[in-house]
């Protein structure tokens, strides 16, 4: 018998589990969003002005080391091969970031090689700490006091509004450090940018009759949803619950458009590093698209603050404090029926593109095979270690 799901979100964490569901079983799928376009915190948008495609809620690089995920992403556009180069700005000098060969010869004015940059580094990394608990303890860790003062620490707590110490280890994780002149951002072999953007990717994605997008349209758990068989949420966990038990911390941007012409700052972006600039970067987005040609050019700088009611939340931040109502949160989740809660902010996690769809995958497979065998669908796609 076909199946009615309801998918709360048009975000990748959507996009793709409707899309595996509605192609690989029978159903039909409406999915709602409430605001007046799909593509959730990727949506990508022509500038009026410039004709730039700019990434509406900030850069993002599609990267994946998943051959079979960077198949799937280029099933339905073309992506173009691109390499993420971010560059820091640290009292008057710039750095290629993330930190490597050039940067440490850079910043100690050095000539190393790389086995002499690596015994350098071992030298300034703080050995006292042998079991990192956090952000700044596995920062020392690694790389040591001198080079995690000038490129994490005034950085970090502008981006996140608290010390690093009360951060997780895995927030620097995300960034390499490497002992030659590599400075690609990411470690994953597959990196490349959509060239219609990110919108288009899910707009593919959803393109099927048994699919129904309704956009401007506010979910409320209390509604009557009876007609569906199953609920897909990617919405923040908290504000499904109507935040009965408190608000778990996010970070949102804000960003501060500006006009000029030709090339603005040379490349895609470039990070203020220092506490006392505002913004934490800015971000130029025509060097996404090198292939394309623009005469004018639209930049942003971006500003990080907590999250209130009105904002749109971007990072979950997972304090201490965040992570035991999470835990209250997941708990009231596993009592629901019909019910299933993925992605980023209904998982309350920093993932990424590729994380997300790989994960949505993994989840549309579980319900179908479950479907099959009469079991219950999960309610979570992760499992959460507390
Ligand atoms: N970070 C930093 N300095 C930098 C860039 C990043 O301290 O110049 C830290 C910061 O805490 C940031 C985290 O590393 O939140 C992850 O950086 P990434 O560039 O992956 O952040 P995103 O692009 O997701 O905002």
């Amino acid at each position: 018998m076909s199946k009615r799901y309801l998918v709360i979100g048009a975000g990748f964490s959507g996009c793709v589990l409707a899309n595996q569901l509605v192609t690989q079983s029978d159903c039909t799928i409406d999915i709602w969003d409430e605001r007046d376009h799909i593509g959730g915190n990727c949506h990508t948008k022509r500038d009026a002005e410039t004709n730039v495609m700019v990434h509406q809620y900030g850069p993002h690089i599609f990267n994946t080391g998943k051959k079979e995920i960077w198949d799937y992403v280029n099933s339905f556009v073309e992506f173009k091969p691109y390499v993420h180069r971010v560059k820091a700005v640290w009292k008057n000098a710039i750095y290629p970031l993330p930190v490597n060969l050039h940067t440490i010869n850079q910043f100690f004015n050095k000539t190393f090689t790389p086995a002499e940059a690596t015994d350098f580094l071992a030298k300034l990394a703080d050995k006292t700490i042998t079991d990192p608990q956090n952000f700044e303890e596995q920062a020392l860790h690694f790389i040591g006091k001198e080079l995690y003062e000038a490129f994490f620490y005034g950085y970090t707590k502008k981006q996140w509004g608290c010390e690093p110490t009360q951060l997780p280890a895995s927030i620097i994780n995300r960034i390499p450090v490497r002992f030659n002149y590599d400075d690609n951002y990411h470690n994953n072999q597959f990196t490349g940018i959509p060239v219609d953007g990110y919108t288009a990717v899910m707009e593919e994605m959803i393109r099927h009759t048994a699919i129904t997008v309704t956009l401007s349209k506010k979910f409320d758990a209390a509604m009557d949803l009876s007609e569906y068989d199953h609920i897909f949420y990617s919405g923040p966990i908290d504000a499904f619950f109507n935040f009965q038990y408190g608000r778990l911390g996010y970070r949102t941007v804000t960003f501060e458009k500006a006009y000029a012409t030709g090339d603005y700052q040379g490349t895609v972006q470039i990070n203020y590093c220092e506490e006392e600039v505002p913004y934490t970067r800015i971000t130029e987005h025509k060097h996404f698209t090198p292939w394309e040609q623009h005469e004018k050019t639209v930049y942003f700088k971006e500003y990080s603050k907590e999250t209130s009611e009105n904002d749109v939340p971007f990072y979950p931040k997972r304090l201490d404090v965040d992570k035991k109502l999470l835990k209250q949160y997941r708990d009231a989740a596993e009592k629901q029926q019909h019910i299933s809660f993925l992605g980023r902010l209904a998982t309350y996690r920093y993932m990424d593109m590729h994380h997300v769809i790989d994960e949505a995958i993994q989840l549309a497979k579980k319900v179908i095979e479950n479907t099959v065998k009469n079991t219950p669908i999960p309610v979570f796609s992760n499992v959460e270690v507390f």
